[in-house]
């Protein structure tokens, strides 16, 4: 998809697009393509240390950390390392914040909602800043952050800001003479751990619904993107949020992440990221005080073409769900299942597809694909690339690294793929597309269900019957029809299986930061 930058913005226009989904309809339907304006030059960080009680801190152990942009592998700045004592300082103000009579505590519920419309208005004034910031430290593609990531931070604070005086509880007609009701409260202090694939997508998704229901959070960035998070404590502060509110600690998992999941005092631990450190967190809450713990895990996510269905439309989807941000998505359409008798032409087109990326500085117009996010993720797809081609797949287009300079890694298509291989089971978190091969419905449906995984599932066809019957017997917490990766904040979004517990927005995500009490007041006669 080739991007028009214009020096002014059409903000109206482009806020109303986020998602992937529209992004895709745009780019295949519409000649008018959106305007983009030029990524900000010299872009100065501001800030780098740890926020606590809306205030910057040095870290305790006075130790920093580098932060890398990955499409140059040149160091952008120096962040604060927070560790356990950094972590210690955060809860106390989290807790404090919290305290029964607090500012925090006695606002009304619209008035929460009130400070993160106002938080959401901040961000679309520094719609074009938080973008850059996330190209540069994230290795996004800037047309795609600016259109997609912020604006879908935008519409997923204004969903969690309008939900802020709708948390309701029922009145229960209980046994008894008693007159029954059911509160929603905050739960407390939330420790929330977000990856580097989104920054601060993730960021919102946690803040969002955390502080919408009254919660005091304690916010530990991915090391390699700390920095849109700590731009956005200095739009908490200016919001007019009180103190200890909101605290973000940068840091590593085993030292800061690990002291989050094990602390006593924090009351839900929430996290995204990788299968492996959910298992972790989990633990240390059981090892710990019984913390609620909500999970956004891995996938290796099914996506079942039919022969009957549209094929333009199912090249296009499939390719951009497992290419998009470099194939660095949770939900990434990992494992392409198409048809037998559509298989060569289908494998025919997507290499074509693929071999139309074009990739670069994120920064730079025309650009679809950037680098991976570090040297551990570049050598993590090589090599799982290595071992597709040793087990027998067939390799139809790239298959190394590009350039010699930054993460970057050539668009890689498989064919003939075995569900016994290595790129067929793991997560690979790369722009690299598996394509199996399948002959009936049922075999299909078994085979894309045989993972320990359950994020998502896409399926591709015009026989409504077939739809909701594979739709329904996909082990899957999302399962896209005739569309991938649509997502909109009043949809629940997590996983089956190994993919994650719990849900993130709609109305089930609001309520996994609310503790239910039921009330039961004795009186003297109940009436029916
Ligand atoms: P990760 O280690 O799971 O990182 C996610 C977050 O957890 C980061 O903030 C990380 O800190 C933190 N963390 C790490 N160890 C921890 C621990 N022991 N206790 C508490 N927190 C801890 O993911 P990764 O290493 O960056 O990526 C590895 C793989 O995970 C990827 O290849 C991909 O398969 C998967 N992944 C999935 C998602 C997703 O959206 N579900 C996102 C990212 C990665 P650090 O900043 O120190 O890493
Ligand atoms: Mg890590």
């Amino acid at each position: 998809m080739q991007i028009k930058r214009s020096k002014g913005s059409s903000r109206t226009k482009l806020l109303s697009l986020s998602s992937v989904f529209q992004e895709l309809k745009t780019a295949m339907s519409s000649p008018s393509q959106p305007e983009v304006p030029a990524p900000l030059d010299n872009l100065e960080i501001q800030y780098t240390k740890i926020f606590i009680n809306n205030e910057w801190h040095d870290s305790v152990s006075g130790k920093k950390f580098p932060v890398i942009n990955p499409a140059t592998e040149e160091v952008i700045c120096h962040v604060e390392e927070g560790d356990k004592a950094d972590v210690d300082k955060a809860v106390k103000a989290a807790r404090q914040a919290f305290q029964i009579g607090s500012p925090w505590r006695t606002m009304d519920a619209s008035e929460r909602g009130r400070l993160l419309f106002k938080l959401a208005d901040l961000i679309e004034r520094d719609h074009l800043l938080l973008a850059t910031l996330e190209a540069i430290n994230g290795g996004k593609v800037f047309a795609s952050s600016y259109l997609f990531d912020i604006a879908a931070c935008i519409k997923a604070l204004k969903y969690c800001a309008g939900w802020a005086d709708k948390v309701h509880g029922q009145t229960i007609p209980s046994d008894g003479d008693s007159f029954t009701y059911t509160r929603r409260e905050p739960i407390g202090v939330c420790g929330q751990i977000i990856p580097w694939n989104f920054p601060l997508l993730m960021f919102i998704w946690k803040i969002g619904p955390a502080l919408g229901c009254g919660n005091t959070v304690i916010v530990k960035p991915a090391e390699q993107t700390p920095l849109t998070a700590l731009y956005m404590a200095s739009l908490i502060k200016e919001a007019g949020f009180p103190p200890g509110v909101v605290n973000i600690v940068p840091g590593y998992g085993p030292t800061a992440g690990a002291a989050i999941s094990s602390h006593m005092d924090i009351d839900k631990v929430a996290f995204t990221g990788s299968t492996q450190v959910g298992k972790l967190i989990k633990e240390a809450a059981g090892k710990s005080n019984l913390k609620r713990v909500t999970l956004e895990l891995g996938g290796k996510s099914p996506c079942i073409v039919f022969a009957d269905a549209d094929l333009d439309t199912a090249v296009e989807f499939a390719h951009n769900g497992v290419f998009y941000h470099q194939g660095q998505c949770c939900v990434a359409a990992s494992r392409l299942f198409v048809e037998e008798s559509i298989y060569d032409e289908f494998v025919r087109r997507s290499v074509e597809r693929a071999k139309k990326c074009v990739l670069g500085n994120p920064l730079n117009t025309g650009i679809n694909q950037g680098p991976q996010i570090d040297k551990e993720q570049h050598e993590k797809i090589l090599d799982l690339i290595e071992s597709g081609k040793k087990e027998g797949a067939k390799l139809e287009c790239g298959g190394g690294r590009w350039g010699n300079k930054g993460y970057f890694v050539q668009p890689t298509v498989f064919s003939n793929v075995t569900d016994d291989m290595r790129i067929a089971k793991e997560e690979i978190f790369g722009p690299v597309q598996q394509i199996m091969k399948f002959k009936s419905l049922d075999d299909v449906i078994k085979r894309a269900n045989n993972t320990s995984y359950g994020l998502a599932a896409g399926v591709f066809t015009k026989d409504v019957d077939k739809a909701i019957t594979v739709s329904s017997a996909l082990q899957a917490g999302v399962v896209w029809v005739n569309c991938y990766m649509m997502l909109s904040p009043q949809c629940p979004f997590g996983g089956f299986k190994m993919s994650g517990n719990g849900r993130e927005l709609g109305e089930h995500g609001i309520y996994e930061y609310t503790e239910l009490k039921t009330v039961i007041m004795k009186i003297s006669q109940k009436n029916s």
